[in-house]
């Protein structure tokens, strides 16, 4: 059994790697040197080094260990065998039994038939793969957590190394891959609408040539401590100009705040002076922090937690750049499309002060931060597109669709000119649009549409005036718990609402209570791990098991109402029985507010339909409800059980098809009925073909992202729904199917002459 590496370990090793690197005259000889030595420290019985050759083939170029005949010789494609599978994932490895890994690739002339347990860690330079550095031992043991972080401190040091080799062995930069050079398009799902096409800059991919071994650990940690407070003395700044947003907005001051908070953290900043003391350079400390960041994030499955990683991650770039002396470049070329695996809103602000136009998150998700910061700032976002960072150079051009969910990287020049084209049209009719922001929505054959906007920040109510819209028809009220990152507290939460409530005026407000769960967990609630988040413990379930937090929020929101009307909805009602249960919480609320004389004039209540089982209970749920809102995203998903943030089975189903339009037809008829009001809440509501449809089956309230109200405005303005509701109802009852009718809807607006 192999020794444990023992503590005073990390010092020890540097030291003896900087002696080794300065003793050994040929980088031969200083690979040899470097794998002899770490299997030493490791008690390894063997150390290997691979280096990336062109074609993304790992060749063995030094190993201790191993049979020496297998140096430059064995070679493994990235993907094959447990080194393979480290570069291919850039994830450390650690095997106990490495030799009955499915994956495990056996190469006789290596004799490593004998060696069992296996540290496999890729040696990573700014964002790039140059090779994997692995420890092998003949029993099965698990390598230690400080056996791993000694080897990863290697793999850094080794990568300046590799680099140099690489070059040398090149005879100068490494050549691109022919495929480099082709159209390339990624799929993503865009979490806030537009278009962008510009050059192409990548986030995170820094090259710090600083050494990684620091020659005095005292004097590089007063650099380092020098160096955290020039970065928080520039976040403040940056924070005290909040970037443009609109001024005052408590979430954006919250998610800020949070984001101050994670950059003074004594435990993460603790880590790095640790490396530090350990013998790296400052700038080594922090990468190593950064990596360490990432495969944490790796594996931790909350996705609200790995948005805080996220923050940090930001922060520990900006120590970066604070140590070197450089940061975001003054001169990003203009309107420039940012490619980036994750991003922290103190950065988004800092981009989108210098021209960004577009933004691609591989790691994005609705709830992060920079989700809700890009949605402030109007910059279109793509969520996905896996491998886009990698795959793209600075500078490059590169088309961001974040209507149609795709980036284009290299666009060809006839992509380009319909990109050219559709942005030139979009932006006369965003101008002609916004001229006629003030006019109703009044269809062609004199029909008063309701066109209503979704809102979940203060940022957003601010925008009901420019976007004309006749109200908030979503008013999302978990959005800034999220963005606060906890709940708040009593007295906060009815101002905020009473806030909304003075911002919107006359124009109603429809209050939808939390809708946590699914993809939207709040750090230190008992959210628990669940294997279906959305179809788990969310929304009103959460609600109605908590009854002491729904009631404190109905409190809040009737007080914050008090002397006008209230609206309030619940989220993914699934019975009659749970609504009514809701409305009792609300009445009981109500009436003891009554009682002190503060309460609402009018309090009404109304049900989402997000969940099919509701559809078979409509005349109970319409003698109960007040109003009804179709939640659109969550119906269609639950309708085709297809996941509404699967970027895969997104285009499979389309909302213009004719299960979805003989639901909403048929709700829209019962409510007439029953004199029931009913508006459609989700997105797709926001593209105006989608809307036409609504409209059509006969839900004439629609409520949707503010950007999209003045174009859903001027397509009513167009419409005679009359005409438009028959042919409607006659292509739904030809349809044969539950196949796509967007090509006939389209080609009747077409015809028609409708604005979309
Ligand atoms: C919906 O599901 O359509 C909806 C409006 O709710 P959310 O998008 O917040 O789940
Ligand atoms: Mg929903």
């Amino acid at each position: 059994m192999a020794a444990a590496f023992d503590q005073a370990a990390p010092r020890r090793l540097l030291g003896r790697l900087r002696a080794v690197m300065a003793e050994a005259e040929t980088p031969g000889g200083r690979l040899s040197g470097l794998v002899r030595l770490v299997a030493a420290e490791l008690v390894a019985e063997v150390c290997s080094i691979y280096v990336m050759r062109p074609g993304e083939i790992l060749e063995l170029v030094a190993t201790e260990g191993l049979r020496q005949g297998a140096v430059n010789r064995t070679r493994l494609r990235v993907g094959e065998g447990i080194v393979g599978i480290a570069a291919a994932q850039s994830l450390s490895l650690n095997l106990p039994d490495a030799q009955n890994h499915p994956a495990f690739a056996y190469r006789a002339e290596t004799g490593e038939e004998a060696y069992s347990s296996m540290l496999a860690v890729p040696v990573v330079r700014a964002g790039q793969v140059l090779g994997v550095i692995a420890v092998q031992n003949r029993t099965t043991r698990l390598y230690a957590e400080d056996e791993v972080e000694a080897l990863e401190t290697v793999a850094m040091l080794l990568a300046e190394l590799v680099a140099g080799l690489q070059r040398a062995s090149e005879g100068g930069e490494a050549p691109r891959h022919l495929s480099a050079t082709m159209t390339r398009v990624f799929e993503g799902v865009g979490l806030t609408p537009g278009i962008a096409m510009g050059r192409v800059v990548r986030h995170g991919v820094r090259v710090v040539a600083a050494t990684t071994l620091a020659a005095d650990p005292v004097a590089e940690r007063q650099r380092l401590d020098r160096a955290v407070r020039a970065m928080q003395a520039g976040l403040d700044a940056l924070l005290a100009g909040n970037g443009g947003l609109t001024a005052g907005s408590a979430e954006t001051r919250d998610v800020l705040e949070a984001y101050r908070l994670i950059a003074a953290d004594a435990g993460w900043l603790g880590r790095i002076a640790d490396f530090v003391d350990a013998g790296l350079s400052a700038e080594a400390a922090v990468q190593r922090g950064m990596a360490e960041l990432r495969a944490r994030m790796r594996r931790v499955p909350d996705p609200y937690l790995r948005e805080r990683l996220a923050d940090l991650e930001d922060v520990a770039g900006r120590l970066l750049d604070a140590l070197t002396g450089t940061g975001v470049a003054d001169d990003l070329p203009p309107g420039f499309v940012l490619l980036a695996r994750r991003l922290g809103p103190a950065e988004l602000l800092d981009y989108h002060a210098r021209g960004l136009a577009g933004l691609l998150l591989e790691e994005g998700s609705p709830t992060a931060h920079a989700t809700i910061i890009a949605r402030a700032l109007e910059v279109p976002l793509l969520a996905g597109g896996r491998g886009a960072v990698d795959a793209a150079e600075g500078g490059e051009t590169a088309v961001l669709d974040a209507e149609e969910g795709r980036l284009i990287l290299r666009p060809d020049a006839e992509i380009l000119a319909g990109y050219d084209a559709a942005l030139a049209a979009r932006t006369a009719r965003r101008a002609a649009l916004a001229e006629q922001a003030t006019l109703p929505p009044v269809t062609a054959d004199g029909v008063r549409i309701s066109v209503l906007m979704n809102a979940g920040l203060l940022m957003d109510v601010a925008q009901l005036a420019s976007s004309g819209a006749d109200g908030i028809g979503l008013f999302r009220t978990e959005i800034a718990w999220l963005a606060r990152g906890g709940l708040p507290d009593a007295d906060a939460e009815e101002a905020f609402y009473a806030r909304v409530v003075e911002a919107a005026g006359n124009r109603p407000v429809l209050f939808r209570t939390i809708d946590l769960g699914g993809d939207k967990l709040l750090p230190g609630f008992p959210h628990g791990s669940e294997e279906n988040p959305a179809l788990g413990w969310r929304s009103l379930r959460i609600g109605l098991d908590r009854p002491a937090m729904l009631r404190r929020q109905l409190r809040a929101l009737l007080r914050a109402a008090a002397g006008r009307s209230l609206r309030v909805m619940f989220p993914m009602v699934t019975t009659v029985e749970e609504f009514r249960a809701a409305k009792a919480m609300l009445r009981a609320e109500t009436a003891s507010l009554r009682r002190t004389g503060r309460a609402p004039d009018h309090v009404l209540a109304g049900a989402m339909i997000e969940v099919p089982a509701l559809l078979w209970q409509m005349p109970a749920l319409l003698d109960e409800a007040d109003f009804l809102s179709i939640g659109s995203n969550d119906l269609t998903q639950f309708l085709f059980a297809a996941d509404r943030g699967n970027a895969r089975v997104a285009a499979r189903y389309d909302f213009l098809s004719a299960p979805v339009l003989d639901l909403l037809a048929e709700v829209a008829a019962q409510a007439r009925e029953a004199s029931v009001p009913v508006s459609l809440c989700g997105e797709a509501a926001s593209r105006p073909l989608e809307a036409l449809a609504v409209l059509g089956v006969g839900v004439t309230a629609v409520s949707m992202p503010a950007g999209a109200v003045p174009a859903v405005k001027a397509m009513v303005r167009s419409l005679d729904l009359g005409a438009f509701s028959r042919f409607l109802a006659g292509l739904r009852r030809s349809a044969a199917g539950g196949g796509s009718l967007r090509v006939e809807i389209a080609a009747w607006a077409r015809d028609h002459g409708i604005i979309l």
